[in-house]
């Protein structure tokens, strides 16, 4: 945010959204098309959600359907725990918005720099490493099995993916299993519709990746969080802009380990989706997908962009590519190799 913008300010942020409206018309036409690379393979692109009003910007771009509905907007701000009728109808919404196409919902990720007003007051030292996620579900039983109620009955307008943040072990996926099976036992007690649902886990902790072929035991598919492996990976804070150089994806570790985990996943026959920053960022895109992830959610805003990069692209040599810089030590090396051997094919031109 610029507070009393210069007039040479002014003229920047004028100039810089005149491009973007006009690069965002551009794109228009590729809502119709499909995401296939020039080598003819499928890249399943979906949306990331904040709000459910984003549901129609995702159907608009025609996005895969939701990669991420991010369901804190629930809670942030409010004094009191939500009412599983409220979860329910705005889940509703965005699941007959987009049907047939799946919307995959994540339970409340609270804790770390999210602390609704309901919460136990806490005292942390390191709130990304305290109460977040998943754990808090334990402090708060209620508010998670409230909400894994309205995702059942949402699901029964349409496909539905239940997703868990923060996963580290298996005990919390079978946890987890059991509050949907029970769940379901009431809402069938109690003569309420409901429909299947897939389970699934973020992979977004260095323990999780590492057991990916473990926890694929127990769920249905996975998310990738590049945010937080990133940060939990490299022991980087992602909200401090001063270590933002120390915050890289390309480093070897990540390489190695996401590299690993997608052929854990598909080896189990999971499908694994890539739903942080990294999957908007045309690079890195670009680096994940030669890894062989084969389904990428971004913005809404963003789908249009994507499809235009995966079409430019011949997925044989990228993955060639990737499978050289495996080798490589350093991510700033990884990284310019990368810029050099695309920039003439594909477009990068807001890439430095
Ligand atoms: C992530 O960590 O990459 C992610 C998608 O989750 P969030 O950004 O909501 O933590
Ligand atoms: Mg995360």
């Amino acid at each position: 945010m610029v507070i009393a913008p210069s007039r040479s300010e002014k003229h920047w942020f004028h100039d810089r959204d005149v491009k973007a409206k006009e690069r965002a018309k551009a794109l228009e036409s590729l809502a119709a098309v499909e995401p296939v690379t020039k080598d003819g393979v499928r890249i399943s692109i979906y949306a990331n959600l904040e709000l459910p009003s984003d549901a129609e910007a995702a159907a608009a771009v025609n996005a895969d359907g939701v990669g991420l509905f991010r369901t804190e907007f629930l809670v942030v701000g409010k004094t009191s725990v939500p009412e599983e009728e409220e979860q329910y109808e705005a889940f509703r919404d965005v699941i007959e918005t987009l049907a047939p196409r799946p919307v995959t919902i994540r339970t409340f990720d609270l804790g770390g720099d999210k602390f609704p007003m309901f919460l136990p007051p806490i005292a942390e030292e390191n709130p990304f490493l305290g109460w977040r996620g998943l754990r808090i579900y334990e402090m708060m039983p209620e508010l998670f099995h409230n909400q894994v109620r309205a995702i059942l009955r949402a699901a029964a307008h349409g496909p539905v993916r239940l997703l868990v943040p923060m996963v580290n072990t298996v005990e919390e996926i079978t946890g987890l299993r059991q509050v949907v099976e029970e769940a379901r036992a009431e809402l069938q007690a109690e003569g309420v519709e409901q429909g299947d649902v897939m389970v699934g886990a973020m992979l977004e902790t260095p323990a999780a990746i590492t057991i990916t072929e473990m926890l694929a035991r127990h769920v249905d598919f996975f998310s990738l969080g590049t945010n937080d492996l990133i940060q939990y990976m490299l022991a980087v804070d992602r909200g401090n802009a001063q270590l933002a150089r120390f915050f890289d994806l390309y480093h070897p570790a990540l390489l190695r380990y996401i590299g690993d985990a997608v052929k854990a996943a598909g080896r189990a026959g999971r499908p694994i989706c890539v739903c942080g920053e990294a999957a908007s960022d045309p690079l890195g895109a670009l680096l994940l997908i030669g890894l062989g992830i084969r389904s990428l959610s971004c913005a809404p805003a963003g789908v249009l962009a994507q499809k235009q990069l995966i079409r430019s692209i011949d997925l044989g040599r990228l993955e060639r590519l990737m499978a050289e810089l495996l080798t490589v030590e350093t991510g700033q090396e990884i990284r310019s190799r990368m810029l050099a051997a695309l920039r003439d094919t594909v477009d990068l031109s807001g890439v430095e």
